[in-house]
């Protein structure tokens, strides 16, 4: 009785436990099932924001593109009257006209390349917040970069006189991997603030470099200046968009305030910083710092032999210029002195006929390297002892002046120029250099007449891109479109078409891919080259992917022309 009553108590134990377990698990799924709703629920509720998130990327994506569109649009738009307008008063500057009017042209001149300046900046600010600016990596040289910046800045300061100075540190190798354009623009912007806020004294650009490890290096680049400088308290918001120090040096100097915004990003995008010590009305120093690749290419020798050994006196009232040129000539295994006083060169006189060369610096307080040079003059001829005149283009000398020299540079002197002129004085002393001024800024005749195409739809346009034409010596023939211009094509043998990119009937494009259809039937291909109004690097991209060779952006220069003879035509001047 007792076992089966245990039994009986057992049983009913288990059944109990089991109830209570069916329960528990009942629970548990039930729990499990609105735990599995909920989880339902919230993933659905994610793939909900997904799908919204995907929307408004692509809405915003869209937004961002429309708004590249519209700006490079517009830049186009702008942008080609605007050819119109520094072109043909740049023409006009030099025909003959009275004070006034050529007053008055150079203010229309000036200030289409200013609204061209700030159109171009606000494309490329808008460029870079829409992340589309895309950095370009190659092989580059520092000194031929830092040269190149010193003559775009230079062109466009001809009237200025203060120092404007380079180094280049031992440390910087030959060359590096990086993005040629965007630091050109970092620098060019550094240097024009520099030329801007500084009215005496010198600007000094120096770039030095760190080593990071085995594929990177940090390159270093200063602009220095002696000019207004920078309160303390507007240091901090430099760099934000439209931040300039006060309205009255807006008046003053002009300007929007995004240049150095521009900087920021692009030092940035270029994974670097920039920054800036200032003290006012002793000068401010940028400094931008950025991470380059490392190149094994090697230099390839540039040192002139009939240079190795020579020795060279300097004359320059300014230490810094004296020890930079120093620096470059003894680089060249030039033996160097210097001078930075016009008297003690006069005293040393006697003395100077154990010396080859002298570098005079035109202007000097006391006494100016044309009055240096009569004196000097008096006692050597210009085989026993060649003479070069250092000046700005301001401050340039007359014929007669020149005459005393073997050579004339205009500042700043870039070094491989230097060395490369050095050398010609010593294998031609007794002739006078060309002036290299006019070199400089001035077209050419081309020699040759070669057979041109003008394809552009817009009148004025045309008539810029001929007149500058003619300053080459050519002649050309215009096309009025795409369509026009290929059928010319085939019946002339052109040497060059200038391309419009964008013409109605047919664009610019189209008019390539059809002309390297039809390769076969012509005579010749032409030299194919863009015109293009659009600055954004893909469109420059889509003018050479169609097989064009090159592009100018418009407004077409001078400048740009003269480079486009030196580089398709090999004409060398
Ligand atoms: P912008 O020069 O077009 O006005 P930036 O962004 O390049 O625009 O410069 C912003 C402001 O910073 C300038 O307006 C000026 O007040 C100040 N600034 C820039 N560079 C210098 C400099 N080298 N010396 C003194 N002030 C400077």
């Amino acid at each position: 009785g007792l076992l089966s009553a245990l039994a009986g108590y057992r049983n009913d134990e288990i059944e109990a436990n089991n109830i209570y377990l069916e329960q528990k698990v009942a629970d548990r799924t039930k729990r499990l099932e609105s735990k599995n709703v909920l989880l339902k629920n919230e993933i659905e509720n994610r793939k909900r924001t997904e799908i919204e998130l995907l929307k408004a990327k692509e809405v915003a994506e869209e937004a961002a593109r429309a708004k590249t569109q519209f700006l490079s649009t517009m830049s186009h738009e702008i942008r080609t009257p605007l050819n119109a307008v520094i072109g043909l008063s740049g023409l006009l500057v030099d025909t003959k006209l009275n004070n006034e009017q050529s007053e008055f042209v150079s203010t229309i001149n000036k200030s289409g390349e200013n609204l061209l300046g700030i159109i171009n900046n606000i494309l490329d600010y808008a460029k870079i917040e829409s992340g589309r600016l895309d950095l370009e990596e190659s092989e580059l040289s520092i000194a031929y970069l830092i040269e190149d910046v010193l003559d775009i800045v230079s062109a466009t300061n001809v009237d200025y006189n203060v120092e404007l100075l380079y180094k280049v540190s031992d440390a910087v190798p030959p060359f590096i991997v990086g993005d040629t354009t965007r630091i050109q623009q970092v620098l060019v912007n550094l240097i024009r603030n520099a030329i801007k806020f500084t009215e005496h004294g010198e600007i000094i650009i120096s770039v030095d470099c760190k080593n990071i490890n085995e594929d990177t290096q940090e390159l270093i680049c200063e602009v220095r200046d002696t000019g207004i400088g920078i309160p303390e308290d507007k240091m901090g918001s430099l760099f934000e968009i439209f931040s300039q120090v006060d309205a009255s040096t807006t008046r003053r100097y002009g300007g929007t305030g995004l240049g150095l915004a521009i900087c920021k990003k692009l030092v940035e995008l270029m994974g670097g910083t920039i920054s800036v010590t200032s003290k006012e009305d002793v000068g401010s120093a940028f400094t931008c710092s950025i991470e380059v690749k490392k190149s094994d290419k090697k230099q390839i020798a540039h040192k002139p032999e009939s240079l190795l050994g020579k020795k060279v006196f300097i004359l320059d009232d300014n230490d810094t210029n004296l020890y930079i040129l120093k620096a470059q000539c003894e680089k060249a295994g030039m033996d160097v002195i210097t001078y930075n006083n016009p008297l003690d060169v006069i005293n040393d006189v006697e003395k100077l006929k154990n010396y080859d060369l002298g570098i005079l610096d035109m202007q000097m307080p006391r006494m100016n390297g044309v009055e240096v040079a009569t004196v000097l003059r008096k006692k050597y001829s210009k085989t026993e002892l060649p003479l070069v005149l250092l000046s700005s283009i301001m401050e340039m000398a007359n014929n007669e002046q020149r005459d005393q020299f073997n050579l004339y540079l205009t500042k700043p002197i870039k070094q491989t120029h230097l060395l490369n002129n050095l050398a010609r004085v010593f294998e031609n002393v007794s002739g006078i250099l060309r002036s290299e001024e006019k070199e400089k800024y001035d077209a050419f005749d081309v020699g040759r007449k070669l057979k041109i195409l003008v394809a552009e739809d817009n009148i004025i346009n045309q008539k810029v891109a001929g007149k500058m034409l003619e300053r080459f010596g050519q002649v050309y023939d215009v096309a009025a479109n795409g369509e026009e211009a290929v059928e010319m094509c085939k019946m002339i043998n052109y040497d060059l078409v200038l391309m419009d990119m964008e013409m109605p009937v047919m664009d610019g494009l189209q008019a390539t891919k059809e002309l390297i259809q039809i390769k076969d039937e012509l005579n010749k291909f032409p030299i194919i080259i863009a015109m293009t109004a659009n600055a954004m690097a893909e469109d420059q991209k889509r003018c050479l992917d169609v097989g064009m060779q090159d592009f100018l952006t418009k407004p077409v220069t001078l400048q740009s022309m003269k480079q486009m003879f030196i580089t398709w035509f090999g004409v060398e001047k």
